[in-house]
């Protein structure tokens, strides 16, 4: 039963099995190769990275009874008591249970004594910024005059804790966090060479719930094993994970493409029935919605395997990078509102079918720069092909922007108005007129003045002139308008003269203006100008667009899902 003990198993023996952290590595094997080795080593980072199995090569390599080298044998008796655990002068202290200063003392006290058997004592303390102020008091005179048999490792996951008097003593190095392509190849490397049947994507999905934990990953590898009897299968892991497979992830995805809340809903049973973990399905929607925009947006980037990325280049023809954007906001705010939904499955639901209120309806032929006809793997380990055919058939969707929600443009649509949208400004009276009156009697009066001013054709001034002026009369060839007194330097000759030669070609006669006094002014608030009949509009269109939006339940379900409100002053008709 082997694969029982995978983690003990394949513990690196030497230096060169370690994967991952080549910048420790490095500075150990100059420093042992040198034999100018520093008396004491800080290694930061999290659980699982290394810190251990560093320590015990690190005690190898000081002890070998061929010679302090970076290459231990591996043969001699101090080299395999050291990797059976049971050399005596590897001396491992968890700090976390040993913060009486009595206990650092005695552990201190020895110090001082030659190494029984070796050449070196190392010890390696874990969790070092757990021990009392008076115990790294009495380390403190240790580390500054260290007897020259001694070296220290020390681990920590919270080096800020630490006295600087200690950290000024050590050398430090963070150890990183390894990366998922590290933990997957060298579990496959271990597969294959225990003989044992895996999937490719089973070891990914290990990798990631491992979370940069090569201890972890070899566990979670053991379980699998068991899991799965003797084979590592993508639907074992998940099953074991409470994961979801890229397989159902694709297919919510193409659902929200297609706009298929009935088979969206179907995959939410799906998992539901298979028992998955909503919050780790949410995080590898984001996951896959991260990769998707890295793919819209950066698409020389290539870093998944490569029929996922042709899956992914596939399906980000079909959604608008900013949908993709609103979506990973939308599962973001999901998976933290999860835990206040009545049950996890309704919460996951409602998620979806948010997502499903923001992704507009394909209707036109998408516009994208990059061709949507790339070639899709034929066979895939981690997507079956029907899954790819599916995804083939797929209609392109558009993400054109979608025609205003205005109510008294809805008859002209044949689409429900989308959100987001902002309403257009209602088609402008004033053109309309403007047509009607082409083919009327060529006739001047109250009614038809917006019009016929709107329709003229006059150059600044003179168009100033003629939009402020309010009409009064038109009598014989005599026109009267009136224009307000803080207005009136817009009347000279020149204006004057162009306005009449304009209305005249137009009336189809030589006509004379005349323009009232201050006297009439009441006249102006009584016929309205171009000038004010303009801002009236502009003023009402705006109003409509802001009504449109305040009442539109897509921007309220906004506002609420990121807490927002609308600056009604930024609400712009569109033209
Ligand atoms: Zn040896």
């Amino acid at each position: 039963m082997s694969y029982l003990v995978l983690a003990r198993k394949w513990r690196p023996k030497k230096f060169s099995e370690v994967v991952g952290q080549q910048h420790v590595l490095r500075a150990l094997i100059n420093g042992l190769d040198q034999d100018r080795l520093h008396h004491a080593f800080l290694f930061a980072g999290t659980r699982g990275v290394g810190k251990t199995t560093l320590a015990r090569i690190l005690a190898k390599s000081l002890n070998c009874e061929q010679g302090v080298s970076s290459t231990p044998c591996g043969e001699c008796q101090s080299c395999q008591e050291v990797d059976a655990g049971r050399f005596v002068d590897l001396i491992e202290v968890d700090a976390a249970s040993r913060t009486k200063v009595d206990d650092t003392r005695e552990l201190l006290d020895n110090v001082q004594y030659s190494p029984s058997r070796g050449r070196y004592k190392v010890y390696l303390i874990d969790e070092v910024h757990m021990l009392s102020t008076s115990s790294f008091n009495a380390l403190l005179k240790t580390l500054e005059e260290p007897p020259p048999h001694v070296k220290f490792l020390f681990a920590t996951t919270d080096p800020q804790k630490l006295p600087v008097t200690i950290l000024s003593r050590c050398l430090q190095f963070n150890l990183r966090r390894l990366e998922l392509e590290q933990i997957s190849g060298h579990l496959a490397n271990i597969l294959q060479q225990e003989d044992i049947k895996f999937e490719v994507g089973a070891l990914t999905e290990l990798a990631r719930s491992a979370d940069g934990s090569m201890r972890d990953a070899l566990s979670l590898l053991d379980q699998a094993i068991s899991f799965g009897a003797g084979e590592v299968t993508d639907e074992h892991v998940h099953q074991m994970l409470g994961t979801i497979n890229q397989h159902q992830l694709f297919h919510i995805v193409t659902a929200l493409i297609n706009h298929d809340g009935k088979a969206l809903l179907e995959q939410a049973q799906e998992l539901s029935a298979q028992g998955r973990d909503f919050i780790s399905v949410l995080n590898a929607l984001l996951a896959l919605l991260q990769r998707l925009a890295t793919v819209q947006l950066v698409p020389e980037l290539e870093y998944s395997s490569d029929d996922e990325q042709q899956l992914l280049t596939s399906i980000s023809t079909q959604i608008s990078p900013e949908t993709v954007q609103l979506l990973y906001q939308i599962a973001l705010h999901g998976k933290r509102d999860l835990p206040l939904a009545a049950d996890p499955k309704s919460g996951f639901e409602m998620t979806l079918l948010r997502m499903l209120s923001f992704q507009p309806k394909k209707s036109e032929p998408v516009t994208t720069a990059t061709p949507v006809n790339k070639p899709v793997p034929t066979a895939s380990p981690k997507v079956n092909p029907t899954v790819i055919a599916e995804e083939q058939v797929v209609s392109p969707v558009s993400y054109a922007p979608t025609v205003p929600a205005s109510p008294k443009l809805s008859s002209q649509i044949a689409e429900p108005p989308q959100p987001p949208s902002i309403p257009t400004k209602p088609a402008p009276k004033i053109e309309q007129a403007i047509v009607d009156n082409q083919t009327a009697s060529k006739t001047l009066n109250a009614s038809n003045w917006l019009s016929v001013i709107g329709s003229l054709k006059l150059a600044a001034f003179s168009r100033q002139l003629a939009d402020n002026s309010a009409f009064i009369k038109f009598e014989d060839n005599k026109v009267t308008l009136v224009i307000a007194p803080e207005l009136a330097h817009l009347s000279s000759d020149k204006t004057q003269d162009r306005l009449a030669t304009a209305l005249g070609k137009y009336l189809g006669q030589t006509i004379k203006l005349v323009f009232q006094q201050e006297a009439q002014q009441d006249a102006v608030t009584a016929t309205p100008t171009l000038a004010a009949e303009r801002a009236r509009q502009t003023q009402l269109s705006h109003q409509h667009a802001v009504d449109s939006i305040q009442n539109d339940p897509a921007v309220d379900e906004l506002k609420q899902a990121f807490n927002g409100r609308v600056i009604e002053t930024t609400i712009k008709p569109l033209d």
